[in-house]
C-alpha cells in the first residue's frame, strides 16, 4: 500500500483519487478551495443555485464506472436527469434548431433548413462513430509517454484526416452554413476552435448521441459531491481550503508536499490536478525539470478563457429549454478573434445560456429560475484588459442581447447576480493565462504532445485533467484519470 497525494480535487482529480483508493492504496485529495470541484465549483445565492462551469454531462458511463470499481452502484449517490433536446440553437435570423438523438426529430430539423442536408448528415454520422471507436473507445484513456504510441496510432489519425479541422470536416457532408455550425460548435466545450480543431474531435457527436445528455438532480455540484462522498467512504482524506505550495524531491523523485499551512506530508508519489503551468513552475521551482517544463509549456497554445455571468431571476421562462447557443451574427471571423493575438476584445459575442431550473427546478426560489450565460474571451496573453473594471458594462450587454433575443423582461427581474471573469480563472484556479481549458486541443498539442500523465524525469509524479491527453471537459478529465491511474497503479503495485 503506498501513500499517495492528489492535488487539486477538479472531477480529473476526484475520479484519480477513487481509483487509487479503490485499489487500496492510502490516498489524501488536496484541494486549494473551501470546495471540490474545481471548474465543477458551487455558489449558492438567496436560494439560487450556481453551479459555476460544467453543464453538460454526457458519457454517464464513465462516471459509473468509478462507484462499480469498489462494487457499488452510483445510484445510490447520485441521479442523472435525462435533458431533451440536448440544444436549442438560436441564429439572429429568427431560425432555430433542435439538436437531439432521436433521428426523426433530428431529421425534422435539419430539414427545416435544407433538406438537401439529411443525407449528407447520414455521412457525418457515420464518420463521427468511427472516429468515437478509434479515438474514444480505444485510446480515450491509454496514457501516450513516448513517440511510438503516436506513430502506433498514426494510420488511424490518417484514415480520419485527423489533420482537418472539424468545420472542414462537416462542411464535406453538408451544404447549409447554420447546419455547418450546428455540427461543429461543440468543440468550443473542450476549449477548441472548430476551424482549428482536429476532426478527430467530430467524435462528440457520437458519444452524445451513443450516451445522452444528462444533468444530476441538485445540479452538477451533487456529482462533484457524490464522488467525494464515494472517496472518503473507501476511506480516503481530503483536505479542502489548504493549497499545495511546493513539492519536494530528492533526487528525481518526489518526496514530500508542503502545503500553505506549513504542514509537510511525506509520500510515495504525487499526481498534479491542478494547472500543468502552476504545477511545474511554481510547485516544482526548486528543481530543474519544473523550471525547463514550465519554460517549454508557456511557449504552447492556450484555449480561451470565459467570461461566465450567474443570474437569478424572479419570475420562470418555461418556453426556454436548459442548454441554448445563441450565435452572434460571426462565426469564424469572430473565433479567430478570440483565439488569435489580436489583443482586443471582441464588441460582439456568442452565448451559450444555461437554464438549470428548465430541468430541475429545485435550484431557484419557487417561480423563480437560475440561468448563466458565458461568453468565450481571448485568455489573458491575449486581451490583457482589466476584468475588474469591464465585467459590469460588459455583462450589461450581454443582459441587453438576452432580454432581446429570448428572455423578456430579464432585467427588471434579475435577483442576484455575480461573474466570474478571466482574472478569476487565474486567481482563484491558478490557471494559466485565465485560460478555461488548458492546453488547446489542437493535434500538435494532442495524445504524446500533450503533458504526459506521469513525468519524463520524476519518475514518482503524475497528471491528470485538462491539461494531459485526452483533454478538458468531464469525460477527457476522467479519462485522463483512469489512464493516470493505470500507470501508477503498476508502478505502486
Ligand atoms: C464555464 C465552463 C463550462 C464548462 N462546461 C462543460 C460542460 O458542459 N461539459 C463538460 O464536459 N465540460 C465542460 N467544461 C470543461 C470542464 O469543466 C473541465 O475541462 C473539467 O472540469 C476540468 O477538470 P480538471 O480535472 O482538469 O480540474 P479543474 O476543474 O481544473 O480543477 C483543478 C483543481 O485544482 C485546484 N488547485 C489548483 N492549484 C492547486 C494547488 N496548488 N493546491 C491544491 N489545489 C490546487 C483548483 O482549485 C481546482 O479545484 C466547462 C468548463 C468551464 C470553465
Amino acid at each position: 500500500m503506498a501513500k499517495l497525494a492528489v492535488i487539486g480535487a477538479g472531477f480529473g482529480g476526484l475520479a484519480l483519487a477513487v481509483r487509487l483508493q479503490s485499489a487500496g492504496h492510502e490516498v489524501t485529495l488536496i484541494e486549494a478551495r473551501d470546495k471540490p470541484g474545481g471548474r465543477a465549483y458551487v455558489w449558492e445565492r438567496e436560494g439560487y443555485t450556481f453551479d459555476a462551469g460544467p453543464t453538460v454531462v454526457t458519457d454517464p458511463a464513465c462516471i459509473e464506472e468509478l462507484f462499480a470499481l469498489s462494487g457499488r452502484d452510483m445510484a445510490d449517490y447520485a441521479e442523472l436527469l435525462p435533458v431533451q433536446p440536448f440544444y436549442r440553437l438560436f441564429w439572429e435570423d429568427g431560425t432555430t434548431f433542435d439538436y437531439t438523438n432521436d433521428e426523426d426529430r433530428l431529421t425534422q430539423e435539419i430539414v427545416k433548413l435544407n433538406p438537401a442536408d439529411a443525407a449528407g448528415y447520414r455521412r457525418f454520422l457515420d464518420y463521427s462513430g468511427h472516429v468515437y471507436r478509434e479515438g474514444y473507445e480505444k485510446l480515450g484513456h491509454e496514457a501516450f509517454l513516448d513517440f511510438r504510441s503516436m506513430i502506433a496510432a498514426a494510420p488511424a489519425l490518417m484514415r480520419y484526416e485527423a489533420f482537418r479541422s472539424v468545420y472542414a470536416m462537416v462542411s464535406r457532408y453538408i451544404e447549409d452554413e447554420r447546419l455547418r455550425q450546428a455540427f461543429s460548435f461543440h468543440t468550443l466545450l473542450v476549449g477548441g476552435n472548430p476551424f482549428t480543431t482536429s476532426a478527430i474531435y467530430a467524435l462528440i457527436h457520437a458519444l452524445e448521441k451513443r450516451g445522452g445528455v444528462w444533468f444530476p438532480k441538485g445540479g452538477t455540484h451533487a456529482l462533484v459531491r457524490a464522488l467525494a462522498k464515494l472517496f472518503e467512504d473507501l476511506g480516503g482524506t481530503i483536505l479542502l481550503g489548504n493549497a499545495v505550495s511546493r513539492l519536494e524531491t530528492e533526487e528525481n523523485r518526489v518526496s514530500a508536499v508542503v502545503l500553505a499551512d506549513g504542514s509537510r506530508m511525506r509520500v510515495d508519489g504525487a499526481a498534479s490536478n491542478a494547472d500543468v503551468v502552476h504545477s511545474y513552475a511554481d510547485l516544482l521551482k526548486e528543481h530543474p525539470r519544473g523550471r525547463a517544463a514550465a519554460r517549454a509549456l508557456k511557449r504552447r497554445r492556450y484555449s480561451p478563457s470565459l467570461f461566465v455571468m450567474y443570474f437569478g431571476v424572479r419570475k420562470t421562462y418555461p418556453d426556454v429549454p436548459h442548454h441554448n447557443i445563441l450565435f452572434g451574427a460571426r462565426y469564424e471571423e469572430l473565433l479567430a478573434e478570440i483565439y488569435g493575438k489580436g489583443g482586443r476584445l471582441p464588441d460582439d459575442f456568442s452565448l451559450y445560456l444555461h437554464h438549470p431550473t428548465a430541468t430541475d427546478p429545485g435550484l431557484s426560489p419557487e417561480g423563480a429560475s437560475t440561468f448563466y450565460v458565458l461568453a468565450p474571451v481571448p485568455h489573458r496573453g491575449h486581451f490583457k484588459g482589466d476584468w475588474d473594471l469591464l465585467a459590469k458594462a460588459y455583462g450589461d450587454r450581454i443582459l441587453a442581447a438576452l432580454e432581446e433575443r429570448l428572455l423578456p423582461g430579464l432585467r427588471e427581474n434579475i435577483a442576484v447576480r455575480h461573474h466570474f471573469t478571466p482574472m478569476d480563472f487565474e486567481r482563484d484556479l491558478n490557471a494559466h493565462q485565465g485560460s478555461a481549458f488548458s492546453l488547446e486541443p489542437v493535434l500538435r498539442q494532442s495524445a504524446w504532445f500533450r503533458v504526459h500523465n506521469r513525468d519524463n524525469e520524476i519518475g514518482n509524479l503524475y497528471f491528470t485533467g485538462a491539461g494531459t491527453h485526452p483533454g478538458a471537459g468531464i469525460p477527457g478529465v476522467v479519462g485522463s484519470a483512469k489512464a493516470t491511474a493505470k500507470l501508477m497503479l503498476a508502478d505502486f503495485a
